[in-house]
């Protein structure tokens, strides 16, 4: 018998009369033949109500209490649906997150999921009943409740799909489904057929808040269909299914997003050795940062600068361990901005067309606006600005992109262009052993690229454009960009290319140099990238720290990162790639997959 989750969302529960719009959508599931387990959310904003509530009595509850607080959200609406559909005539059951046995890690208000037991939900389904589960709670060893995070309701539905091997997972919201970018910060964004689930992953964590971004690790890791869609809609229009494919075979970029409230750290002096950076990292991983956008140019004169991100409510925390962190490193500087934002644009096909980053580049200079730094991946370009200009800058790339148009080659919705290999059954109850654990897929030397670098970049609109057009009317392929910080007003912008482009990538950089007024060309003709791929990199803190300890202890120097969602880059010297790569394969031996 076919087995469908359906999760709720807190606008699609908020009143009475929505509540029982969802419990009809469950009855006539159920009635169309499919056992059916419904996630429900928190009603309406209750959750924050709650958070609210705590704040006046403390400015720092304790974790564990402020769980028990937020749980109980939950715990009205299930109870609430099940009246609804016992109402309707039909049986449910609802239970907590410890009834269900979702057993978490003790990390309470970002617990992890390790298991969940499937007993109790099989017994109840093959009674006949639907199955209530509360969203974004568990239970850790000790019976003490746990939540997943903000949004995690969308990671329990996830993963009970998941672990009952569903035939679908229906995330029902506000919206009718994945858009090109928030459609309620630019009104022209195009809601999506399909989005593969890389792109997704990226697309969370880099901030379109439509889905909890570990909820698509698990999407990704036991291969869930996932379909977003609008509760609202009667006529039961389709949404956007996040799956194995991209929506269009032939763009280059499918969506757009922004994190509004980001902070820089940036560090300089840092001495040009290796451990610095594992140093550097251990501290901000010991207080429990996640730190992203990660730029580490290479060095000059022996001192490498290191600037990176966090959330802006994080930078004192950060800010303090950074501090520490460079009083061993002696004379590295801490300096930081806390108005910054980060937009960047993703898609699949960016991994194989030449002249992205360029008209990223040029819109946002066209728009006036200036890029503080850039990273890449693979699968999207990152950069920083200033948070006044981040909505025009959102406004500029998504507009650049024509996001707003339907790609020509959109495969229609439903429609699997391939017929997808799904994991054995052996593979995914090896796999669900580990639940929400870190998974490394893959790590990789590529030593076919070499490293140019421009030094001295004015620090104004314009430049990044100007030099990747001069690159990409080459058909120059550029893999990684790292542009760092400019402190004394100064930027270095460096990118790598393939070995037999080198030539005509340093004449090309050569002459933008000259004309835009920068300092001197360098370049590393041979340089290893050491890339670790996976799932989980970046909700993880540890995985930076794991790479940097590894590569210090075999006494490797990193001399550039670049880092995403699914895959964190280094750039080692060219006789230390075979070393590096023995080192991070150990490194990661109990966790490569
Ligand atoms: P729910 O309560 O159903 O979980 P959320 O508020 O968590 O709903 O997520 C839905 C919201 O996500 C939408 O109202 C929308 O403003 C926002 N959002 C951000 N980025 C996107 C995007 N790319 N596509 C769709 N919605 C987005
Ligand atoms: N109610 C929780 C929140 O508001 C979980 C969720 O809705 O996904 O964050
Ligand atoms: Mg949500």
């Amino acid at each position: 018998m076919s087995l469908i989750v359906q999760k709720f969302g807190g606008t699609s529960v908020a009143n009475a009369e929505k509540i029982k719009g969802a419990a009809r959508k469950a009855i006539r599931a159920q009635q169309e033949g499919h056992q059916v387990v419904m996630v429900v959310s928190a009603m309406g904003k209750q959750t924050d109500f709650l958070v609210s509530l705590a704040r006046e009595i403390s400015d720092k509850p304790p974790a564990r209490e402020m769980d028990m607080l937020l749980s109980t959200g939950e715990q009205v609406s299930v109870a609430l649906v099940a009246m609804a559909i016992h109402e309707l005539g039909s049986a449910a059951v609802s239970l907590t997150g410890g009834q269900i046995g979702i057993k978490t890690d003790s990390s309470h208000t970002k617990a992890r999921i390790q298991s969940i037991d499937t007993e109790r939900m099989r017994r109840h389904l093959d009674d006949g009943k639907i199955i209530i589960a509360a969203g974004f709670q568990g239970i850790d060893d000790d019976y003490n409740i746990t939540t997943l995070g903000r949004g995690g309701s969308d990671t329990t539905a996830v993963a009970l799909a998941a672990v009952l091997r569903a035939d679908s997972c229906e995330i029902y919201t506000d919206v009718d489904g994945v858009f090109t970018t928030d459609p309620r910060v630019v009104p022209s964004a195009r809601k999506m057929d399909r989005v593969s689930h890389d792109e997704m992953l990226e697309l969370a964590s880099l901030g379109a808040g439509v889905m909890h971004s570990r909820s698509i690790e698990f999407g990704k890791k036991f291969d869930v269909p996932i379909h977003v869609r609008n509760s609202a809609s009667f006529s039961d229009e389709p949404g956007t299914i996040i799956g194995s494919f991209p929506e269009s075979a032939k763009r280059a970029v499918s969506g757009a997003a922004l994190t509004k409230n980001e902070a820089r750290i940036s560090i300089v002096g840092v001495p040009d050795r290796p451990g610095s950076m594992q140093l550097i990292f251990s501290h901000l991983s010991a207080v429990n940062v996640a730190v992203d956008m990660i730029v580490q140019n290479v060095a000059a004169g022996g001192l490498a600068e290191i600037a990176f991100t966090v959330l802006e409510s994080d930078l004192a925390t950060a800010l303090n361990a950074v501090e520490k962190a460079a009083a061993l490193l002696n004379g590295a500087r801490v300096t930081h901005d806390a108005n910054v934002s980060k937009v960047s644009i993703v898609g699949l096909g960016m991994a194989t067309q030449a002249g992205v980053a360029d008209r990223m580049f040029r819109a946002l200079a066209e728009a006036g606006i200036n890029i503080l730094a850039i990273t890449t991946s693979q699968i999207k370009i990152s950069v920083l600005v200033s948070r006044v200009q981040s909505l025009e800058a959102l406004r500029a790339v998504h507009g650049e992109f024509e996001l707003e148009k339907p790609p020509g080659d959109r495969s229609e919705f439903g429609a699997a262009p391939v017929k997808v290999e799904r994991p054995s059954a052996v593979d995914i109850v090896a796999r669900l052993q580990k639940m929400e654990e870190l998974t490394i897929d893959n790590i990789r030397l590529d030593d076919s690229q070499a490293r140019v670098t421009i030094t001295q970049v004015p620090d104004k609109p314009g430049i990044a454009a100007a030099v990747f057009e001069a690159v990409a009317s080459e058909e120059i392929m550029v893999d990684m960009i790292v542009q760092g910080t400019g402190h004394d007003g100064e930027a270095k912008l460096s990118f790598t290319v393939p070995h037999d482009s080198l030539k005509i990538a340093l004449a090309t950089a050569g002459q933008v140099a000259t004309q835009l007024g920068c300092g001197q060309v360098t370049h590393d003709p041979r340089i290893a990238i050491l890339s670790v791929f996976g799932i989980g990199i970046r909700t993880h803190t540890g995985v930076g720290v794991r790479m940097f300890n590894a590569l210090s202890k075999a006494g490797i120097n990193v001399d550039m990162i670049s880092t995403s969602e699914v895959r964190v880059n280094v750039v080692v010297a060219a006789d230390k790639g075979a070393a590096g790569l023995a080192a991070l394969k150990e490194a990661f031996a109990d966790v490569l997959g």
